[in-house]
């Protein structure tokens, strides 16, 4: 399996415009976050978790060629805004995209981009879904294999992360319950996200996710869903535990 990660900052993307913060101002290319996104591919399959308002030039700079399915984690706009652009693949498969969320996400999908989801005098240029449930406690299978989904809290809002095989992405959460930590059993590598050193009502600080990565004890955790507020990648990056790492854009790695 190959994990890809397509965008890493939080929902404004770093650099955030107009801002003069240092890391905005930086010039490492690890400080330069588009919004979170991962592509999964493992035997002949090709996964995307979550479509933002970069998922375009996302797929343009990974070269990801082939989207088998689209799982969404929650609405919000930084994980939902890119939805139109899964064009190129509906034309290209000339097949309708699969796309993987809670119910109030797909309701709320299908309220914003009604015509993606339209059956009926449907504009020739729109692509298509095929609208799939996902529904906390029932796994389910893509090719072969099953994904679990995992139920987090992000403030008051429900949001799902994926399980497949032993790669944990999980992001924007703020709470987790033990049910739901028990999921995690033998993961080896979860991805967890932390906005910044101080907390927050609706995310992860960057101790609230040690401390969790603790807890689960994965052989390698990375770190995503960052705001220019946590710091420059090189000196956050210096004092992580050894088997803890910040994920930067166009991070390749393979379990
Ligand atoms: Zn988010």
């Amino acid at each position: 399996m190959q994990v890809y990660f397509l965008g890493t900052g939080t929902s404004q993307g770093i650099p955030v415009i107009g801002s003069d913060h240092p890391v905005c101002l930086s010039n490492d290319s690890k400080d330069k976050r588009l919004r979170v996104s991962v592509w999964v591919s493992w035997e002949g399959y090709s996964i995307v978790i979550d479509c933002g308002p970069d998922f375009r030039q996302q797929m343009l700079v990974s070269g990801c060629a082939r989207l088998d399915a689209l799982l969404i984690t929650h609405e919000h706009a930084d994980h939902t805004a890119g939805l139109d652009d899964i064009r190129p693949f509906f034309f290209q498969q000339q097949k309708n995209i699969p796309i993987y969320a809670h119910e109030r996400v797909l309701f709320n999908l299908e309220k914003r981009f009604d015509y993606i989801f339209a059956t009926e005098d449907k504009y020739p240029g729109a692509p298509s879904v095929d609208a799939f449930e996902v529904k906390n406690g029932t796994d389910f299978m893509i090719g072969t294999t099953w994904i679990r989904p995992i139920e987090v809290g992000h403030g008051s809002l429900q949001v799902f992360g994926y399980r497949i095989q032993d790669f944990v992405y999980l992001t924007d959460v703020k709470t987790i319950a033990p049910a739901e930590i028990a999921k995690l059993a033998g993961v080896k590598v979860l991805v967890i996200n932390a906005l910044r050193l101080e907390p927050h009502h609706s995310h992860f600080s960057l101790q609230d996710a040690l401390d969790f990565i603790h807890l689960v004890q994965p052989e390698r955790a990375y770190i995503t869903h960052i705001s220019h507020l946590l710091g420059f990648h090189e000196e956050v990056q210096k004092n992580l535990p050894p088997n803890v790492y910040l994920a930067y854009d166009n991070l390749k790695i393979n379990l």
